[in-house]
């Protein structure tokens, strides 16, 4: 029964992330430590959705493709405004912050869905363009 789930989701792994290299130019992703979540009370569902494997299959797929795949480090990319390159006072913070979906920047105005900002401020960074520099707390 176990072996037959690992197979169904390595399965769906494989057509994801072969519908991604056939649909991107470069691919980016943010370098969730999946053993550092493990530890977390989100373990469950990290492990279930198969974090380390889907990576590992872009890499390679990407490699083959010759299409770019690059690891970026995700601090402050949910806590900065993908718009103005700000990390206002508005942004979603700290424990109280993980349960916030939506926010609106109080330096420009713009409201982010959290992981589609995260998602834009992943890929400027794979761009090496990032608005501002983003600040060591
Ligand atoms: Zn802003």
């Amino acid at each position: 029964m176990h072996a037959k789930i690992a197979n169904r989701r390595k399965d769906a792994l494989h057509k994801f992330s072969r519908k991604l290299v056939n649909r991107c130019g470069e691919i980016y992703v943010g370098n969730v430590s999946s053993l550092k979540l493990v530890k977390t009370t989100m373990a469950k569902s990290v492990l279930d959705a198969g974090w380390g494997q889907l990576k590992t299959m872009l890499d390679y797929k990407c490699a083959h493709a010759g299409i770019v795949f690059k690891e970026i480090d995700e601090a402050y990319t949910t806590q900065t405004c993908s718009s103005c390159g700000s990390l206002p006072e508005s942004r979603p913070k700290g424990i109280t912050g993980l349960g916030i979906r939506e926010w609106t920047c109080s330096g420009c105005g713009v409201t982010h869905d959290r992981d589609i900002n995260a998602a834009r401020n992943i890929l400027a960074a794979g761009h090496g363009r990032l608005a501002v520099e983003i600040p060591v707390l």
